[in-house]
């Protein structure tokens, strides 16, 4: 079947005692057994609920994958990867990455004496010169946030042994427009808060496989740490899934319009897309993507001042954290989602207080070029002092 049929069926089968179409929100702890130890393989919801298995089974059919566990965040989703190392392990992680993940790996795990080394991802050399006889993991995401760089998946998996695992942060391309499995990976880890959920309307997280043993784990660890999305918040994201195909068109053709607009704009300094032939991995991006995705970044030519009156002049594109909505947001990574991030390692990796990031949603492109031209005219004077 093909991605918007078991992104419909896979999982949502009628409900077994009713009939009802739509697989029910199941808002219960517990379930009654009718003799000691006699259930129907439900018996406290921490370790499973039927909500939740639909959408873990929807989840695995995006990626054509095995296995699937959601999780209460993307947080909380790669924390349980993690949970997979011990003590004394290394890992080698790309060097723009989302801020949460960053500050999990630095503040959080780093206190557990697991080891991270950071490198520049584009250059899968830099990769290999950082490996060592203790890394177990090596952590890709891709396109890259904010700046959206592309790494190449199936090189890094080249490079690999049979020891380490490959795990790709996939929020950005969503199962739509990248499979990492099939370019390698091990496992593939979801901000279901994003694109996938896509309404801005629940947090959420999952991690997908096809290696049994990493599956089994990863199962352990949600219920033996309990980091499982609500039976509810498991149905917001199942329904949004539904549709994920259809969104991502619309993100994608409006990314693109946008990010050819700003291009010709002279008080823009820089556009970051992968879709536009002058990003500098471009052709990688067109070999292992099926889209360039809905999120562009970009700088403005003049003080920061400019950008801040900017980003606080549009209408639609509301001023806020997240993405992968329909609705249009605008942020300034540096001062909120990558906060957590030291000014000077921030630099160093490019995420300067001139760098924006739109997370474009699916409104009328006409609209949306509208309301950023409005914004950036407003603010020309701030340009020029
Ligand atoms: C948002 C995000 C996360 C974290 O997910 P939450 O659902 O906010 O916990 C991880 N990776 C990427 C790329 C994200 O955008």
């Amino acid at each position: 079947m093909r991605f918007s049929t078991r992104a419909i069926h896979a999982g949502q089968e009628a409900d077994p005692t009713t009939g009802a179409t739509i697989v029910p929100i199941y808002q219960t702890s517990t379930y009654t057994q009718s003799a000691v130890g006699e259930h129907k393989g439900f018996d406290y919801s921490r370790t499973v609920n039927p909500t939740r298995t639909a959408l873990e089974k929807q989840l695995a059919a995006l990626d054509e994958a095995a296995f699937c566990s959601a999780f209460a965040s993307g947080m909380a989703a790669t924390a349980a990867v993690l949970n997979a190392l011990s003590a004394g392990d290394h890992v080698v992680v790309g060097d723009d990455l989302y801020g949460g993940t960053y500050r999990l790996f630095s503040r959080v795990l780093s206190r557990y004496d697991l080891r991270f080394t950071y490198v520049d991802m584009t250059l899968p050399e830099a990769v290999g010169a950082a490996l060592e006889p203790r890394t177990k993991l090596i952590w890709v995401e891709t396109p890259t946030n904010p700046l959206l760089k592309i790494v190449d998946i199936a090189a890094i998996a080249n490079l690999k042994d049979a020891g380490q695992l490959l795990v790709v942060d996939n929020t950005f391309a969503s199962p739509y427009f990248q499979s990492p499995l099939a370019l390698g990976a091990d496992a593939i880890v979801y901000s279901t808060t994003k694109y996938i959920g896509g309404h801005s309307d629940a947090v959420g997280g999952a991690v997908v496989t096809n290696d049994a043993k990493l599956a089994e784990t990863v199962r352990f660890h949600q219920n033996a740490v309990g980091g499982v999305p609500g039976p509810f918040d498991a149905w917001l994201v199942m329904r949004g899934a539904k549709t994920l195909a259809l969104r991502m068109r619309a993100h994608e053709a409006n990314a693109r319009g946008i990010a050819e607009f700003l291009a010709g704009r002279d008080d823009v300094e820089s556009v970051f897309y992968p879709g536009l032939r002058s990003h500098p991995q471009h052709e990688i991006a067109k070999r292992q993507m099926r889209g360039f995705g809905g999120m562009v970044s970009f700088t403005l030519r003049g003080p920061e001042a400019r950008t801040f009156a900017f980003a606080g002049r549009t209408r639609l594109f509301s001023l806020a954290e997240s993405l992968g909505g329909v609705e249009s947001l605008i942020s300034l990574p540096a001062r909120m989602t990558h906060g957590s991030i030291p000014k000077e390692e921030r630099e160093r990796r490019g995420v300067t207080d001139r760098l924006l990031r739109l997370s474009v949603g699916i409104e009328d492109l006409e609209d949306l070029i509208d309301d950023l031209r409005t914004a950036l005219d407003a603010t020309v004077e701030h340009a020029h002092r």
